[in-house]
């Protein structure tokens, strides 16, 4: 298994855009007060570490009654002031989720919600468009539409969703002329549905690369507090002592030894934990070490 190192760089699904093995992810890139001058010091940090894909959404920044859309307009004042970074990066955002609405892609809030991450980033394309998480009351062939509007008019290259079932990826890919390239499920050793529902399946079958949010559990791997969590971070630590690297490392390694290509979503916000990431590339994984964090996480043995 792995017996190659995985590639340096990869295509985003069936398109010819090229990522990195792993992303940044900048949901809490506006907390604290951060400064323009900080982002741009974590973007140049990912970067030189050789990750290229950067992934916002426009709710992020959001607390709940003010700063939706921070986030994206901290990273557009850093693009501002260094348009030279926007071509280093392949670019992605989501919208969909309208606060104080739960779930809002009508034709007319989606197409109005891509010109305003537009906007706020100050850029004019994005490369990788994502749907947040799915509106109930959105028939998929008008989302569709509006995405295809998009895609024509050159605002976005690449079409995501995030958070889907199988079906509605699947409704929503029959009525798209340009089929979706990567899904967004949360993935990692605590959270390990995926793994056996069928959607990482899916992700293979249609050539979706699975981007996986909150990869150590939102930072609960490194604070374990439960047997079971105790349980998959020592699993995790064994296999990291013997190769050297950290447990958040092991962790992104362990998602990247899925055939489906997983690419995990750095969530940190500290530079040289995000550097550190780029560690995963060099591990190697025997079955028995794999399922070894997957039965701990699994919480029994194996059928
Ligand atoms: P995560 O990597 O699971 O957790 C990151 C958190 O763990 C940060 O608060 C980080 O703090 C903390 N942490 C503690 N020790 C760490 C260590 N040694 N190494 C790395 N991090 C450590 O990811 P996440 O932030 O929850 O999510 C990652 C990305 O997924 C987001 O930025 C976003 O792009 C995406 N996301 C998407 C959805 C969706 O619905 N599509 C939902 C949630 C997230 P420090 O910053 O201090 O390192």
């Amino acid at each position: 298994m792995n017996a190659l190192p995985p590639p340096a760089r990869r295509l985003l699904g069936n398109s010819d855009i090229a990522i990195s093995p792993l992303a940044w992810g900048m949901w809490r890139l506006a907390e604290n007060g951060r400064s323009a001058g900080d982002a741009a010091r974590l973007a140049h940090g990912a970067l030189e570490a050789g990750i290229t894909l950067f992934d916002t959404a426009d709710i992020y920044g959001f607390d709940g009654t003010a700063g939706f859309g921070d986030a994206e307009a901290l990273l557009g004042e850093v693009l501002a002031s260094e348009p030279g970074l926007r071509a280093r990066m392949v670019l992605a955002t989501k919208g969909g989720i309208c606060p104080p609405l739960p779930y809002d892609q009508s034709p007319a809030y989606l197409a109005s919600a891509i010109d305003a991450s537009l906007r706020r980033l100050n850029v004019e394309c994005i490369d990788l468009y994502q749907i947040h998480r799915p509106d109930i009351l959105a028939h998929p062939q008008e989302v569709a539409r509006t995405l295809e509007n998009a895609l024509a008019a050159g605002k976005v290259r690449a079409l995501g969703v995030s958070n889907f079932t199988i079906q509605q990826i699947e409704a929503l890919n029959h009525f798209l002329d340009h089929a979706l390239v990567a899904t967004q499920p949360e993935i990692s050793p605590l959270r390990i549905a995926r793994f056996e529902n069928g959607e990482l399946d899916q992700a293979m079958h249609l050539g979706l690369t699975p981007l996986a949010w909150s990869p150590l559990g939102g930072g609960r791997l490194l604070s374990p507090e439960t047997p079971r969590e105790r349980a998959v971070a020592a699993a995790l630590d064994r296999i990291a002592e013997d190769q050297g690297v950290s447990r958040s490392v092991a962790a992104y390694g362990w998602l990247m030894a899925h055939p489906a290509g997983i690419v995990p979503i750095i969530g940190s916000q500290n530079a040289q934990r995000i550097a550190e990431g780029a560690q995963a590339l060099g591990m190697r994984w025997t079955r028995e070490d794999w399922y070894g964090v997957l039965v701990a996480a699994r919480g029994e043995k194996l059928p």
